[in-house]
């Protein structure tokens, strides 16, 4: 059966439809002071996104859309054993697709190799709905193989993953944006899905709380690994890498040349070693309820 055309045509729309949204919000009620000229970010980062657009159309869709096809015609993988009624079967291919993200990116930090291509994500000195698109064309291409065996192994036929494709789209736009939502909705929102505040944290300069809130959807993952941090307020944010924080390390031409030259130890600021961890009790927490 064919897929209906207008929803081929729809999500784009929705998805642009919302980065505008958010970048408008970004100027109206920003959540943490910008460090660079918005306009310089921005140009920066779409130009980044053209070319992750080019790797994910000539990389991972002529791959894993016909492994989608072949996984539904041949009933492959762990969800079709499961014999799920077909609704809950895509519900539940998207839950696992999102918690196999939230592992590929604990992956993407640990593994040096893969960490060379996502630091190129994380020097970006502002976070806001841009530095969504900011994704070295190695990584994505690097997250094929990955992908694929996602969808082999959990069984994902093409409508699920075109759905999770596009929830995750909105996703990172959202909690990367630098938008400040009322705190009584984002505390509510918070418990389900990752909201700015909680990625914030996750791209502090601060190692130790780089090193947690891994999820990409919902925040169950970090809620059961037990890497969630809502204790970070905003204001004692810096954003960025320690040994990559000066305008020079987040340039175009300095960021695609990143993951192939020598890597400095990424913890330490050069000559003045690791950033300092915020100390706050529970109660100074922002998102806690
Ligand atoms: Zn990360």
């Amino acid at each position: 059966m064919n897929r209906t055309p207008r929803w081929r045509i729809l999500a784009p729309v929705v998805v642009a439809g919302a980065f505008l949204v958010l970048t408008a919000l970004e100027r109206r009620r920003p959540l943490r002071r910008a460090r660079e000229p918005k306009w310089r970010h921005l140009s920066r980062n779409i130009v980044f996104a053209g070319a992750a657009a080019a790797t994910v159309n000539l990389l991972e869709r002529p791959v894993v859309e016909p492994l989608a096809a072949v996984v539904e015609r041949r009933r492959w993988g762990l969800l079709y054993l499961c014999r799920l009624p077909r609704p809950l079967h895509l519900v539940v291919a998207i839950v696992f697709l999102d918690y196999t993200l939230y592992v590929w990116h604990v992956l993407a930090h640990r593994v040096s190799w893969l960490w060379r291509f996502h630091l190129v994500h994380h020097v970006d000195r502002d976070l806001d709905a841009s530095t969504a698109l900011r994704f070295h064309a190695g990584e994505l291409a690097l997250s094929v193989p990955w992908r694929a065996v996602q969808i082999a192994a959990i069984g994902v036929p093409p409508d699920a993953l075109r759905l999770w494709q596009n929830l995750v789209l909105l996703s990172i736009l959202f909690h990367h944006s630098n938008v400040e939502l009322p705190i009584e909705v984002e505390r509510l929102v918070a418990r389900f899905v990752v909201t700015p505040r909680i990625h914030g944290i996750h791209h502090s300069i601060v190692p130790e709380e780089t090193d947690s809130n891994w999820s990409s959807g919902l925040t169950v993952w970090d809620y059961l690994h037990g890497t969630l941090r809502l204790d970070v307020p905003q204001q004692a944010i810096t954003i960025g890498v320690p040994a990559y924080s000066t305008p020079a390390d987040v340039t175009l031409t300095n960021s695609f040349v990143l993951p192939f030259g020598a890597q400095r130890p990424w913890r330490v600021i050069p000559g003045d070693g690791e950033p300092e961890a915020h100390r706050h009790s529970p109660t100074a927490s922002e998102l806690a309820p």
